[in-house]
């Protein structure tokens, strides 16, 4: 299946769940700004490009970046393989479990054990869909791999866990099933 058919076919799949999963652009809603402006303040700057280049599921809407359309449609599958995680995520903890396990459990930042366990099975998801789409090379890759440990232990997430060896550990047990599943040479 070609990249645009994949993902066209992944949008209208997510639109005719029993509640509706819709993509709306960050830069349409005013809450949407204001949540971009306090995580620059709060993280003095190193978070700034949440409306730019993040996206971030609430509830059943996905909200992408302004210019999500000319990512290619390759990767908009990919993300949204992994905000798919987030949405059950909203449906099995509802807005309030959300809110406090992933916001403030034990800690709003540095400490984030909520969000940084609610995270690692969305980034599960992410290494999935690489080994899926790319294969092996592409889910073994260790610049994937930094990037996610900086995810987990940088500003991008507030400091959500500064503990690299569990982001690590994960990633390999998570490599380890897919080596299982289908042997490497
Ligand atoms: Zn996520």
């Amino acid at each position: 299946m070609d990249d645009r058919a994949r993902y066209d076919a992944y949008v209208a799949d997510l639109a005719a769940l029993p509640t509706p999963v819709l993509l709306r652009a960050k830069d349409t809603s005013r809450l949407q700004g204001f949540i971009a402006g306090a995580l620059r303040v709060l993280t003095l700057g190193g978070q700034d490009r949440y409306a730019s280049e993040y996206v971030t599921t609430l509830g059943h809407t996905i909200w992408v970046p302004a210019d999500w359309d000319r990512w290619p449609h390759r990767a908009r599958y990919k993300v949204l393989r992994h905000e798919r995680v987030h949405v059950a995520q909203f449906e099995r903890l509802g807005w309030v479990g959300m809110v406090l396990v992933y916001g403030f459990l034990p800690l709003p930042a540095g400490l984030a054990w909520g969000r940084a366990v609610l995270e690692w099975e969305a980034y599960a998801e992410t290494l999935r869909v690489e080994f899926e789409l790319d294969g092996w090379a592409a889910a073994a890759d260790r610049r994937l791999h930094d990037g996610i440990v900086r995810r987990f232990t940088g500003p991008d997430y507030g400091w959500m866990w500064p503990f690299e060896g569990w982001v690590r550990r994960r990633i390999a047990r998570e490599l380890d099933t897919f080596s299982r599943a289908a042997p490497q040479p």
